[in-house]
């Protein structure tokens, strides 16, 4: 039987709100709350030994703010779930950080108990545009965090970048771009600045308080990172992500190649055979209720399955493996959806070839509409 091997950790504290962000997340000094929510991740992780591997081929911490912790309840949670389950050998263990914020001593502690890949919140290299954002590290900081990671020997490092920031030109993406890649990590996020709803983004965005990026510049925004990342030796794998040779983050293609995982903490989705769970957004409520375990729990028709599959599998620009989706389903991609994909492979948006079918990465920019529109009903 199929178990999981990969885990998802959600540290929801966070010094301040940033106001594009729709993570869930809580502003609070209070520590005695932190200390008390790690015990409770630990119990939480306990009650799924049954459905956990005892090889975990990946970890991801990630918030939220994981270094907001402080040290002793890092070492705590770190402590604990290296108790409870086991590293298979090449495994990927990853934190973010937040470069503003995260200390020498918490980059050494992280390379002590093993984490192998860290994730810099860098988002721009100009301060105008981090003040824009709502951020509170500098461009220094950046340099500062990635140089100790560097020192301490971190060799798969991600820095996150976000693009189409209200005031953004090309010569300032340009040169955050540059900055980025005299950085040379092995991983980049390039997202796109989406204004979700309920963020202060989106209700300035509304009352026109805050002047958007057009669409059309997103786009150029979004190719011209596509060429300048591709020109610097990365390798475009997904939407949004790029790495340099097999330095692709496999923690989140086990999610795009539709694999099982465990989320904990608050706000933290699971996903493993026919169901999918998640915990409540509620920090207060996770420390003091007794656990239930597989929180809104629903199963997934094979319709909902096979929906799921596509949307995951085009994010990747290798797309999906037919000899994959046959194994899994039992038929073939074409049998499932020719009557919905054959239009968009006449006009060539999708290519069909012998063992994969995925995007022309010149439609990539559509894959919402393009996936909107071939699912099975
Ligand atoms: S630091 Fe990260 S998680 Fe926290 S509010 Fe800002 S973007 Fe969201």
């Amino acid at each position: 039987m199929e178990i999981i091997e990969n885990v998802y950790i959600h540290i929801p504290f966070c010094d301040s709100k940033c106001p594009y962000c729709d993570f869930y997340s809580i502003t609070t000094q209070d520590n005695s709350i932190k200390n008390k929510y790690v015990s409770k991740l630990l119990e939480e992780i306990e009650q799924y030994c049954d459905i956990i591997s005892p090889n975990i081929r990946s970890v991801y911490i990630g918030g939220g703010t994981p270094n907001s912790l402080d040290a002793l309840s890092l070492e705590n949670l770190l402590t604990g779930l290296l108790n409870q389950i086991h590293l298979a050998e090449g495994y990927e263990f990853t934190v973010e950080v937040n470069p503003g914020s995260v200390t020498e001593e918490k980059l050494k502690l992280f390379k002590e108990f093993g984490i192998n890949r860290l994730s810099v919140g860098s988002q721009t290299f100009l301060k105008k545009e981090l003040k824009t954002l709502g951020r509170t590290h500098s461009p220094q900081d950046i340099f500062r965090t990635f140089n100790t990671a560097r020192k301490l020997g971190f060799n798969n490092i991600n820095l996150d970048l976000i693009f189409s920031i209200p005031g953004q030109t090309i010569n300032s993406l340009i040169y955050t771009l540059n900055k980025l890649a005299e950085l040379d990590p092995e991983h980049i996020s390039a997202y796109m600045l989406t204004y979700y709803e309920g963020t202060e983004f989106y209700r300035r965005s509304v009352k026109k308080d805050l002047i958007k990026i057009v669409d059309d510049i997103e786009v150029e925004y979004y190719d011209f990172v596509k060429e300048f990342l591709g020109s610097k030796g990365f390798e475009h794998y997904e939407l949004s992500n790029f790495s340099k040779k097999n330095k692709m983050s496999n923690h989140n293609l086990n999610t795009w190649n539709f694999g099982a995982y465990i989320g904990l903490g608050t706000s933290a989705h699971s996903f493993y055979l026919d169901s999918r769970w998640f915990n409540d957004n509620n920090v207060k409520n996770y420390i003091d209720l007794k656990f239930n375990k597989y929180p809104n729990r629903s199963t997934l028709s094979l319709t909902d399955k096979k929906n799921e599959y596509i949307m995951l599998g085009l994010r990747k620009t290798s797309g999906i493996s037919l000899e994959n989706y046959n194994n899994f389903f039992g038929n073939t991609i074409d049998f499932d959806f020719r009557k919905k994909i054959g239009k968009y492979l006449e006009n060539n948006y999708l290519i069909l070839d012998e063992s994969r079918l995925y995007l022309n990465p010149e439609k990539i920019n559509i894959y919402n509409s393009i996936v909107s529109d071939i699912l099975l009903d």
